[in-house]
């Protein structure tokens, strides 16, 4: 299958040659045609399969070949993303596929000041790639307005809601044109997100492209057993060991990207690190420095790193392990993207037994340990498998108090059950989810 097998115009499939797509990915070939033939879609497609390219592309031909000319400040489509760098990110490919087509697009989100966002909307845009809460403030001042919106796109609308925009969502929601195509497109398809998709789509084509959840069979995965205070020394250790040129590591807090940046600085280690405090334009630099390689580490939290796209990115390292296990298939698919192979490992202490066990249940594989020599914790990480398992070492049965009856007992292996069952972590996400997708638990 070609592209121009697909329907679109000559100046998209020359941007796709200029680009070097040569084939549809899956998602495209589903998404394509679909969205050529105006309905509306849910699409579960993790980042890395191409979905950009999958809503994008279609939707600037439509554009292109149907309906009025822009009028001021209005916006003909509407793609929204939980975070600035997505929405950047996601411009600038709508950018590079609509370079030979007469239509405009444009980023808008927070952190940086409206003024010249409202000034760039006079004229109206073609497609609005825009953050949600912007978005509202853009809309209050009467900067947009939304009556000749064709298309919406909800991108990693999951992560929308994670990130707390639900309230957000349904005041756009209440914006919006009835009579619209709505494109909504998601990592994981949870219970909220099908609400979501009942209320905001009309009779949808699903899409679901790679197995529920599963993260890229093309990363090598594996994690290495370390005691929490040790970790950033074995971090360096590795990373001399295995000689890592460019990394994306991430950091459940800004306190743990900032302490972990200063050491590998004070190392002389070229590293810099990107979190919500940070302005945007130090984060925005920051990631430059990274894909051009002036930076060879980049620590991230979760939030900041949404949407990074860097091309050929060999690895990933989980310095800490993500509170939300969904977020270890958003980290880790930062690498092995568009058929690349790609590596992520993360270090893990025994406090982080319990996220590594969501981890493996949600992706449904029992990750490899290798045991760094030198770096074996004291404090046991227990073992751990896709069933949701913890193990713990049999304890040392108690002396018995009385004389009777007593002697040493063997009891063996034992499966502590009620460990088992899903634990909260320390930190809660800021939104009511539930934190770890563990399902109902086996009981022995
Ligand atoms: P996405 O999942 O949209 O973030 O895309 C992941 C990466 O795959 C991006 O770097 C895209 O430029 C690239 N990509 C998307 N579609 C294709 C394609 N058909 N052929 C080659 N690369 C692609």
């Amino acid at each position: 299958m070609t592209f121009a097998t697909l329907g679109l115009i000559e100046p998209l499939l020359r941007a796709l040659e200029t680009l070097g797509y040569q084939t549809p990915t899956p998602v495209q070939a589903q998404a394509i045609p679909a969205v050529l033939a105006g309905r509306d879609l849910m699409a579960a497609a993790q980042t890395g399969t191409g979905k950009t390219a999958g809503f994008a592309v279609p939707l600037l031909q439509l554009l292109t070949t149907e309906g009025p000319k822009v009028a001021a400040n209005s916006a003909r489509a509407l793609i929204l993303c939980p975070t600035r760098e997505l929405a950047e990110q996601v411009h600038a490919s709508v950018a590079e596929y609509a370079q030979h087509l007469p239509l405009t697009t444009y980023a808008v989100y927070g952190g940086v000041s409206i003024n010249p966002q409202m000034m760039k909307l006079r004229k109206g845009v073609d497609i609005l790639v825009a953050t949600p809460g912007r978005l509202i403030d853009l809309f209050r001042q009467n900067a947009l307005k939304l009556n000749q919106l064709q298309t919406l796109v909800l991108d990693e609308a999951d992560r929308m809601l994670d990130l707390g925009f639900s309230e957000e969502l349904a005041n756009i929601y209440r914006m919006l044109p009835k009579k619209r195509q709505t494109l909504l497109f998601s990592a994981t398809f949870s219970d909220e997100i099908r609400l979501l998709a009942g209320q905001m789509l009309n009779d949808p084509l699903t899409i679901e492209v790679s197995p529920r959840n599963v993260a890229a069979n093309t990363v090598k995965q594996w994690v290495v057993p370390v005691d929490k205070k040790r970790k950033s020394e074995l971090f360096v250790h590795l990373m001399r060991k295995g000689r890592w040129k460019q990394v994306l590591v991430f950091a459940k807090t800004r306190n743990g990207v900032d302490a972990l940046v200063d050491k590998l600085q004070g190392l002389g280690i070229n590293a810099d690190g990107i979190h919500g405090d940070k302005p945007q334009a130090t984060r925005q630099r920051a990631l430059d420095r990274f894909k051009s390689s002036e930076v060879q580490i980049l620590v991230a939290t979760d939030v900041a790193a949404r949407g990074l796209d860097i091309e050929d990115l060999p690895l990933v390292v989980n310095f800490d392990l993500p509170i939300v296990a969904e977020d270890y298939i958003h980290r880790i698919g930062r690498t092995g993207r568009a058929g690349n192979t790609g590596e992520a490992i993360s270090l893990v202490c025994a406090d982080e037994v319990n996220m590594l066990s969501a981890i493996e249940m949600l992706t449904r594989q029992t990750l490899t340990r290798k045991m760094e020599p030198d770096f074996e914790p004291e404090h046991r990480v227990p073992d751990t498998d896709a069933s949701g398992q913890v193990v713990k070492k049999p304890k040392k049965p108690k002396k018995p108090k009385t004389s009777g009856g007593g002697g040493k007992r063997n009891l063996g292996k034992w499966v502590d059950s009620g460990d088992a069952a899903p634990v909260e972590p320390s930190i809660k996400p800021v939104r009511k989810v539930p934190v770890f997708n563990t399902g109902p638990r086996k009981k022995k």
